[in-house]
């Protein structure tokens, strides 16, 4: 009886040690909903989206004319009612409501796609089999190459905007400690995806292949729903995406002279990528250096513009008239390991355009240091890199019982060695993956020891990264963190925690300095503390702390004075004054003179033996130095 009582209770815990990792079921997650903007500018898409995080709301999927978003239970009829909001769309809708502007605009087949649920495997979607050679190891490009080649970053120091000194909040170009080079190197926050759809113009070849607007959207619908579940599989990544979509079609800046789908992709040398890419890059306004450099120049300023903490751009190009759909060398999809760029062929092999997402999300995740797993790919589970430097434990080749994998087979499975890869692991055990996880810092200003009045207390708090274990060569890998200052909690002597103030700005910066003004205190010795918290909900744990002796205010010295000739001189008297410490006395020769300082005494009366006239004025000193003069 009771051996089969264990037995089952083992099994409960073997399911949960299996599935613990996976992503929750879909019902138990607030469901995404759809907001079909008015219009598609920008200034719309912003103010609609802080709206949606003003009512408590995320937003999941931002594209030009539809905002998919999480909000808290019942803030639907809210949402609807936001500027420039014109539609709300609980499920997939059959068409798009009107609105201003041109388009082609792709949020609606990209809403349709993620409003189907992507939780739940699909059993008629197994892949034909693993995209073979497609991680591949990017040139060095250096910092400064990367910064020619931005339209936004020239001249600007990489790296981190802030400093230690300055009251003022500039805007941030890159997560907090990033420099250009580090566009993407774990997955966690916000990515900017920029879209593709590589078109040829026949200007230096016969053009074989056209996009129409039906594929367009199939493409970007399928690169939204691989994106999605990326995201379901680690709720504590906080991911959130914005897309940007160059349709060559309709859109001059994706247009190339070549007919790519027919030449070799030739990733790293200059037959076939090269030529096209480099061309589209220049169109879209990155004329300096290669294509790497022009490349990560493009991911590093579409993340500035966006705010967003990385950026990744997948390049698709048409083969739908190509027999194979594949390059002339056999590729259909590639990566670079760390970024910026993917590749991809509109119906990808034996895969199909029905496929999509499931190649999209195995090649993205290349892009964040994710290791291939299968047999044939040359793996090997001493090999090891990522943000948080996971050995390559679940390779087919060395492991005989590897778990399944998207690295595998882009199933819907994904391995924890592969969740290492990417910065999901928790090797710290505080609960939180360890690239969101690390608790801010607080740091206090000095005050002095002894105060008369009630202390303010002022000093910086600062989010803190995870260190960056990465050893990938061709790029440097600072420690960078996503998350930002939510605000600053301040108490005494362990009250309840108050709220301090950021000085010159708001929150929602990686640093900023606060000021915290205490309550009138009772005389005697205090314990004030002061403890930054972030956005992910991390405090710190050992807040920043000082003591302080506070003195009772002075207390007024009225009209107590009285002088009395004494010899030659004046013999001044007056009252005590409470919390007095020492009197000062100042003298005058006339009552529009300029006043000295001739005495200061602990007593309370003082004889100037110098004058038998003058104008006198006493004044009480608190502990502090201060004195009162009223
Ligand atoms: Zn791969």
């Amino acid at each position: 009886m009771s051996r089969g009582f264990l037995a089952s209770s083992l099994v409960v815990l073997c399911v949960g040690a299996v599935f613990g990792a996976s992503a929750p079921p879909r019902s138990a997650r607030p469901r995404p909903i759809a907001l079909f903007l008015d219009d598609v500018s920008p200034a719309t898409r912003k103010n609609a989206a802080a709206g949606i995080v003003a009512l408590g709301g995320r937003v999941l999927h931002a594209f030009d004319d539809v905002l998919v978003v999480e909000l808290p239970a019942g803030g639907e009829l809210r949402a609807s009612r936001l500027p420039g909001v014109l539609e709300v769309a609980l499920n997939g809708v059959a068409s798009a409501p009107r609105r201003r502007g041109q388009g082609p605009w792709f949020g609606r087949a990209a809403w349709n796609a993620i409003a189907r649920d992507t939780g739940t495997a699909d059993p008629g979607r197994e892949a034909p089999g693993p995209i073979e050679d497609d991680a591949l190891t990017p040139p060095e490009v250096s910092l400064d190459a990367v910064r020619a080649a931005s339209r936004s970053l020239a001249g600007v120091q990489g790296g981190t905007r802030q400093t230690l000194s300055t009251a003022t909040v500039t805007t941030l170009s890159a997560p907090f400690g990033a420099t250009a080079l580090n566009t993407s190197e774990f997955l966690a926050g916000a990515v900017s995806v920029n879209v593709v759809l590589v078109e040829s113009d026949g200007t230096i070849e016969p053009s074989s292949e056209s996009w129409s607007l039906a594929r367009e959207n199939e493409v970007v619908s399928g690169i939204a729903a691989g994106f999605e579940w990326i995201r379901l599989q680690e709720p504590q990544a906080s991911l959130r995406f914005v897309y940007h979509v160059i349709p060559g079609r309709t859109d001059a800046r994706g247009r190339t002279g070549y007919e790519p789908i027919r030449h070799a992709a030739d990733p790293l040398g200059s037959t076939g990528e090269d030529r096209w890419a480099t061309q589209i890059l220049g169109k879209i306004g990155y004329t300096s250096g290669d294509r790497f450099a022009r490349s990560r120049a493009w991911a590093s300023d579409t993340r500035a513009a966006d705010g967003t903490d990385w950026a990744v751009n997948v390049f698709v190009v048409d083969s739908l008239a190509d027999v194979d759909g594949m390059f002339a060398d056999g590729r259909f999809a590639y990566c670079f390991i760390g970024g910026p760029h993917l590749v991809m062929t509109y119906d990808n092999q034996a895969w199909g355009i029905a496929r999509m997402d499931m190649v999209l999300r195995h090649e993205l995740l290349h892009a964040f240091y994710a290791f291939d797993e299968y047999a044939t790919s040359g793996c090997d589970c001493s090999s090891h890199r990522g943000y948080l430097d996971g050995a390559n434990v679940n390779c087919a080749a060395c492991n005989a019982v590897a778990q399944a994998c998207v690295m595998i087979s882009n199933g819907d499975a994904l391995c924890d060695a592969t969740r290492r890869h990417l910065g999901w692991a928790d090797l710290d055990g505080d609960g939180a993956i360890d690239v969101m996880g690390q608790d801010p810092d607080t740091f206090l200003d000095a005050i002095p020891a002894n105060v008369c009045s009630p202390p303010v207390l002022t000093g910086l708090a600062s989010v803190v990264a995870a260190t960056n274990r990465n050893t990938y060569p061709g790029t440097t890998h600072p420690s960078i963190s996503v998350n930002r200052i939510s605000g600053v909690e301040f108490r005494v002597d362990g009250s309840p925690w108050m709220q301090a103030q950021p000085i010159g700005g708001s929150w929602g910066i990686p640093q900023g300095r606060f000021s915290a003004a205490s309550p009138v205190l009772v005389p005697g010795s205090h314990h004030l503390e002061a403890r930054a918290v972030d956005d992910f909900g991390n405090r710190d744990v050992a807040p920043g702390a000082l003591d302080v002796v506070v003195h009772a205010a002075v207390a007024a010295l009225g009209d107590s004075v009285r002088a009395v000739r004494s010899g030659g001189g004046l013999a001044i008297s007056w009252g005590a004054c409470g919390g007095a410490t020492a009197y000062r006395i100042y003298r005058r020769s006339s009552p529009s003179a300029a006043e000295s300082l001739v005495a200061e005494t602990p007593s309370t009366n003082w004889t100037d033996s110098s004058a038998s006239t003058g104008y006198y004025q006493v004044r009480p000193v608190d502990a502090c130095g201060g004195e009162r003069s009223d």
